[in-house]
């Protein structure tokens, strides 16, 4: 069974409710991604031309806190998120994502499902968490 589930990280995995249920899906045996419009470091440095750079350190920080590896980060450059999904990449169960955007992008483009995350409602945020615990879990 496929087991992998996506995160975005800015207003969704940076949220403390999502990192919660973020480890029971772990603690479920589910593997974790973090799937990102930011640039990576590497990309920064380079368009920067500097050798070092803490523009991802939080992301760092909470990937390292939910034990999720290196090679599951996954920065996008501002690119859609769908595709990097659609080449070759839909074997996820899900995606979730504050931006409205991003989540029509991969609904609409892919055969895999992402889910919003809404901003600020903070029932809403919880009804969207458990609609997932309920599916998956
Ligand atoms: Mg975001």
């Amino acid at each position: 069974m496929n087991k992998k589930v996506s995160y975005d990280f800015d207003d969704t995995l940076s949220n403390g409710m999502v990192q919660h249920h973020a480890k029971l899906m772990k603690k479920k045996g589910y593997e974790l991604f973090v799937v990102t419009s930011r640039l990576s470091d590497e990309e920064i440095m380079r368009r920067r031309n500097v050798s070092e750079t803490n523009w991802n350190n939080d992301l760092y920080f909470v990937a390292k806190h939910l034990e999720i590896p290196e090679t599951n980060l996954v920065f996008c450059s501002y690119g859609p998120k769908y595709e990097f999904f659609w080449d070759g990449n839909d074997d996820f169960l899900f995606h979730l994502d504050d931006d409205l955007d991003e989540v029509d992008g991969i609904n609409n483009m892919t055969n895999m499902e992402a889910f919003h995350f809404p901003h600020g409602n903070r029932k809403a945020q919880l009804e969207v968490l458990n609609n997932i615990k309920d599916r998956f879990l």
